[in-house]
């Protein structure tokens, strides 16, 4: 800011004109996302204006994240740092605090009406009796999670009864990107009119995104729209389109799950006649492959869950990963 303050200074000293491209050299506001998906969301509303950090990164889990002293210097030199909320980053108090950044924290699911976790299943399988107040059995997931890094049975996934997995509406990533787009307004206002246009044109892509969701869930018999998945991540998408996900919560996503509940989720899969289960892209798929090989579901491929792809994969942006999510759910539920 000071270098450009002398710069602008010194030009008009010269009585010189700013250069036309002054603006474009300008530094950008450096921000940080919590996870790879808001990452890309704030990209695509901040777009040249803003340099974005993600502290999350692609495939990551951040339920279990355990920020290293480099994440704190990324959140120390943000100006804005956006967050998920409720409850998803349970790390993210601490690691403010001990960056001793000036950041604005940014929520960005305000606006949301939070989805209560689902606390029971049809055959009256009681989820709460996997939370984990109990200071033993939290202590055993925690060394678990500092093992592998694959337990979704984990404080993470408690959090006062919240689902923290809003994005996976269409319908509420277009309220992260209007609270996006307000927050980087607030914090530069001279790119007001870049952000609402590039807010704009993302919300319109996402409006035509939420429609083709819709009409490829259209096309799955309705009978088929039941599936089971590793951890309980989708159940803003099964409210907003229709699709019934059953997750094992609370049974761990390595090869040490106990026999009775492995049992317990094939009694289930037959009982409810769940035509696929899928594999996550944050979570081992050893259970999920283990639980079809037992009953006659199919492996249904990779959903995106919490996390997005990398470069190179079939979800490196939000777009992609709804439409990859969607044509895996179409291909494997439609016959
Ligand atoms: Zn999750």
């Amino acid at each position: 800011m000071l270098t450009r303050r002398l710069t602008l200074a010194g030009a008009l000293a010269l009585g010189l004109a700013l250069p036309a491209a002054a603006q474009d050299t300008a530094p950008k506001i450096p921000v940080v996302a919590s996870f790879s998906i808001l990452g890309d969301f704030v990209t695509q509303v901040g777009g040249d204006r803003v340099e974005v950090t993600t502290l999350v990164g692609p495939n990551g889990d951040a339920h279990v994240f355990q920020p290293a002293p480099g994440d704190a210097k990324k959140v120390a030199g943000a100006q804005i740092v956006f967050v998920n909320g409720l409850g998803f980053e349970g790390w993210i108090d601490r690691l403010v605090k001990a960056s001793g950044t000036k950041a604005e924290i940014v929520v960005a699911t305000n606006g949301i009406a939070p989805r209560a976790m689902a606390k029971e299943d049809e055959e009256g399988h009681d989820h709460a009796s996997h939370d984990h107040g109990k200071g033993d059995e939290e202590h055993d997931h925690d060394d678990h999670a500092k093992k592998d890094g694959h337990d979704y049975d984990h404080g993470g996934h408690d959090h006062g009864g919240v689902d923290p997995h809003a994005w996976q509406s269409v319908a509420n990533a277009q309220v992260y990107v209007a609270n996006i787009r307000d927050a980087l307004i607030a914090a530069d206002p001279a790119g007001k009119a870049a952000y609402e246009a590039n807010a704009a044109a993302y919300t319109a892509r996402l409006q035509a995104l939420d429609a083709e969701v819709k009409a490829a869930v259209a096309t799955i018999p309705e009978n088929n729209r039941r599936i089971i998945t590793s951890h309980d991540a989708f159940g803003y998408f099964g409210a907003a389109y229709g699709v019934e996900f059953i997750a094992p919560q609370g049974v761990s996503t390595d090869s040490e799950a106990s026999a009775k509940d492995v049992a317990r989720i094939i009694r289930q899969i037959k009982a409810a006649k769940i035509p696929a289960v899928f594999m996550e892209n944050i979570s081992d798929p050893r259970l999920v492959k283990r639980i079809a090989k037992e009953t006659k579901a199919k492996v249904g491929g990779e959903l995106f869950s919490d996390a997005l792809s990398d470069d190179k994969g079939p979800a490196s942006t939000y777009i992609d990963m709804m439409k990859n999510n969607v044509a895996q759910l179409s291909s494997a539920l439609s016959s």
